[in-house]
């Protein structure tokens, strides 16, 4: 509909690997987007690399940690281009350990990082989302959630609680026509899997029906899918995008 004001997109942590090509598949659909970055230069990086593939859009500076600092991005997006009403959390970390060695702040980093951050950043987008009566949110969970994986009791109790946060917010706001799902990727080729040692990622491998990883656009596709009007009718869902990992 031409008609329809031309939406925008928020990605956290759209600097590299699957934020990225996130940020390129919700350009590619005609969004503007405005992806963001932990750092200065990392934020004019990616309004370099926006351009660069001809997107409409900026990069941002922010910490998903720090309200002060969501609530700045925010203005700023509003102000430059109207409130964002697609929001993908994809921002994450890992800090995997054993959970008889693993220290409070390896939690907490976790938590505050992958699952707190949700929270915040949903909470913050709403707002415009019901007053334009369309939201979209998607939230990158991991295989991990429902699969569980040795050293990571942190990270897959973060992103379990991201998939019940979702199924709760969808409850919330679909009468408001916002619709709240998470993806979750099986092992895909990005800096967080290339950190795995060599034993690790052959084990791995062994593991997977399609006997490869995945790359960050196949789960970019399924973002643009469930941020597309076609998917309107799917919210409290998870969609799994692991090669046959776990069935
Ligand atoms: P990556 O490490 O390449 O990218 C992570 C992004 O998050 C970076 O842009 C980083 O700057 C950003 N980030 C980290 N801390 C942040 C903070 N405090 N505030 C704002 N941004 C922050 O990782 P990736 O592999 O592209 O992972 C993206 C998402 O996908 C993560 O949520 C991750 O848990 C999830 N995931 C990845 C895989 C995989 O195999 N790579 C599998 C399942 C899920």
């Amino acid at each position: 509909d031409t008609t329809q004001p031309r939406r925008v997109a928020l990605v956290t942590g759209a600097s590299r690997g699957i934020g990225r090509a996130v940020a390129h598949e919700l350009g590619r659909q005609g969004r503007i987007v405005v992806g963001t970055a932990t750092s200065e230069s990392g934020a004019e990086k990616i309004d370099a690399d926006l351009k660069s593939q001809g997107i409409e859009g900026a990069g941002m500076c922010l910490n998903v940690t720090e309200q002060a600092s969501i609530d700045g991005v925010l203005k700023a997006i509003g102000e430059r281009f109207g409130a964002p009403t697609i929001l993908v959390n994809n921002a994450g970390i890992t800090r995997d350990n054993l959970l008889m060695r693993m220290k409070e702040d390896q939690w907490d980093d976790v938590m505050d990082t992958n699952l707190k951050s949700v929270y915040r950043v949903s909470k913050a987008c709403l707002r415009g989302m019901t007053k334009a009566r369309f939201g979209r949110i998607v939230s990158i969970s991991s295989v991990v959630a429902t699969m569980g994986n040795a050293g990571q009791s942190n990270y897959a109790a973060a992103k379990a609680g991201m998939e019940g946060f979702s199924r709760a917010l969808a409850r919330e706001v679909a009468s408001r026509a916002i619709t709240v799902n998470a993806v979750a990727p099986g092992f895909i080729a990005t800096d967080m899997t290339e950190a795995l040692p060599e034993a690790q990622k052959e084990a791995l491998l062994a593991q997977i029906p399609l006997t490869r990883l995945g790359e960050p656009d196949e789960i970019a596709a399924a973002v643009g899918f469930l941020t597309s009007d076609a998917a309107g009718y799917i919210t409290g869902e998870t969609l799994h995008v692991n090669g046959g990992m776990n069935m």
